[in-house]
């Protein structure tokens, strides 16, 4: 899948009918939050595909772009890493911050050890759209600070 597609299918607001009753998107409650530069910047550059995953790094890095962190043979790109990576830290920054997970079906969620760290077993494009846009809690998604110092 491109960087355009993904874009659409995963992060970018889905427009609506314009009506009287407000504006033609719906705008996910963390970009009205208070998040700080750091976290702004995390966040952008996941929407963005600005980071260091294997996906991007592939194009001038010369490997297949499947990822490193585990033994999955899956391209290591945004859905893999949020969702999917089997990597004990990645498992264990889910379960630290599991209340941003709850969106993504329960059915597909494994658990790595006695301490609760887990993955998904499968993920499509709607998850991580609902990742994106559902997020209603006022912890704001500053599990991707500790995301770019993983991958
Ligand atoms: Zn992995």
């Amino acid at each position: 899948m491109g960087n355009t597609a993904k874009y659409h299918n995963w992060v970018a607001l889905p427009l609506r009918t314009v009506t009287l009753d407000g504006p033609p998107f719906s705008v996910p409650r963390y970009l009205h939050l208070e998040l700080g530069r750091q976290t702004q910047r995390s966040v952008a550059r996941f929407r963005l595909h600005s980071h260091a995953l294997r996906v991007e790094t592939r194009c001038w890095e010369h490997h297949d772009g499947t990822c490193d962190k585990c033994g999955l043979q899956a391209i290591q790109d945004e859905k893999q890493a949020l969702s999917l990576c089997r990597c004990t830290q990645m498992c264990s920054l889910r379960l630290q911050y599991a209340d941003l997970f709850h969106y993504l079906p329960m059915a597909h969620k494994i658990t790595v050890n006695q301490t609760g760290a887990f993955y998904f077993s499968q993920a499509c494009s709607e998850d991580v759209f609902n990742f994106f846009q559902k997020q209603t809690n006022d912890n704001p998604i500053v599990l991707f600070q500790s995301l770019w110092r993983l991958f």
